[in-house]
């Protein structure tokens, strides 16, 4: 506390990310990065970008990114007037709680879910309710026929790592024609379907995504958000009242060579997933209980060690995990699906504990 703050900023709990730990030779599985690296058609892009123009301010529109976008959707027909670019999919956050979260009801979203949303409500003063996931950690699209001043829940979720198929996605648009229903869906990538489709069939639909997970740019700062013009034009508006140049010139070049690369990402995507389901498996025959994941990452219990027990073990191995001290989740550990190497560390550090 200080007198120089504002009141605001005195009542504000921000948002505390993955800790990126400075030490050598960790096995980071912690914070859903992927861990086979961007295209190197990304690298050579930046490489290139890195000349005298840099004195001169990128593109406020970043309007090749929005074309990239929009052509690497084309079977959908999605226009680049229908694409919203950010500094990180949490940027193209703040903009959609500011410029179309905020109404006179509370906006609704899991309890558990990305622990951005609620601190984005304390940023801008929204007013929320959360809606417990069921006993198995799903959506249940009925709870979300109330009123309310917008939806927003990530599909797969976070922590979780469940997806929630289309058709209750549909049902919770149908169910509040008259609210934005915002789809956050950082890991779509990994084994779900984008609700990217639907955008033409429901005016009130936004979808996020982001390039840090399946296009493993966490470094370069890219999100993007698609839907009706109108809750474009909404972002917009907010964007060129704070900042007009979210992302910078390496920024824009690296993030249209990734969606250039298409068998890069789904080569990556690929590997991810075939990992993910030997972690599982690996989880399952150690006794754990794990959730069925579409993302890069799989949330897991054991019945017989705590997840901060079990996380501090691991870290004495130099394996960093996620565990949240939160309720209905403590026993779980979030564990990111790394390289293969990494992997069998984990399984077999896990073992090593177990046994003991
Ligand atoms: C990682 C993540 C984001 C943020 O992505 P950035 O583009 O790196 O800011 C947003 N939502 C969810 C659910 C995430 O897991």
């Amino acid at each position: 506390m200080s007198k120089f703050w504002s009141p605001l900023v005195s009542e504000l709990q921000p948002y505390v990310p993955g800790e990126q730990p400075k030490m050598a030779n960790l096995i980071k599985l912690n914070t859903n990065e992927n861990p086979f690296g961007p295209s190197p058609q990304v690298i050579e892009a930046i490489e290139r970008e890195l000349n005298d123009n840099l004195r001169l301010y990128p593109d406020p529109e970043g309007q090749a990114l929005k074309e990239a976008i929009a052509s690497f959707h084309d079977e959908i027909g999605i226009k680049p007037s229908q694409v919203f670019v950010g500094n990180g999919s949490d940027e193209v956050l703040a903009h959609i709680f500011q410029g179309l979260l905020k109404h006179e009801r509370p906006i609704l979203f899991p309890d558990i879910s990305y622990s951005f949303y609620p601190v984005y409500c304390g940023l801008f003063q929204i007013e929320s309710k959360v809606i417990p996931l069921t006993d198995s950690f799903e959506i249940n699209p009925e709870d979300y026929r109330q009123p309310n001043g917008g939806i927003i829940f990530p599909n797969p979720n976070a922590p979780t790592g469940r997806y929630l198929g289309l058709e209750h996605v549909e049902a919770i648009l149908q169910a509040n024609p008259d609210t934005v229903v915002v789809v956050d869906e950082a890991y779509v990538d990994f084994g779900g379907t984008s609700a990217i489709t639907l955008v033409h069939r429901y005016p009130n639909l936004l979808v996020c995504q982001t390039l840090s997970k399946a296009r493993s740019l966490a470094g370069l700062r890219v999100g993007f958000a698609v839907g009706n013009e109108e809750l474009i034009e909404a972002l917009n508006r907010v964007k060129d009242s704070f900042n007009s140049y979210p992302l910078d010139r390496l920024a824009l070049a690296g993030a249209v060579a990734a969606f250039e690369d298409k068998q890069w990402f789904e080569d990556s995507c690929n590997g991810v997933i075939r990992e993910r389901e030997r972690v599982s498996k690996g989880l399952e025959n150690l006794g754990f209980e794990v959730l069925p994941s579409k993302a890069n990452f799989v949330f897991a219990r054991h019945p017989r060690r705590t997840g901060e027990d079990l996380a501090a073990h691991l870290r004495q191995q130099g394996i960093i995990v996620r565990h949240f001290k939160k309720p209905r989740i403590s026993e779980f550990l979030r564990i990111t699906i790394g390289t293969p190497d990494q992997n069998g560390a984990l399984l077999k550090g896990l073992g090593k504990i177990l046994e003991a």
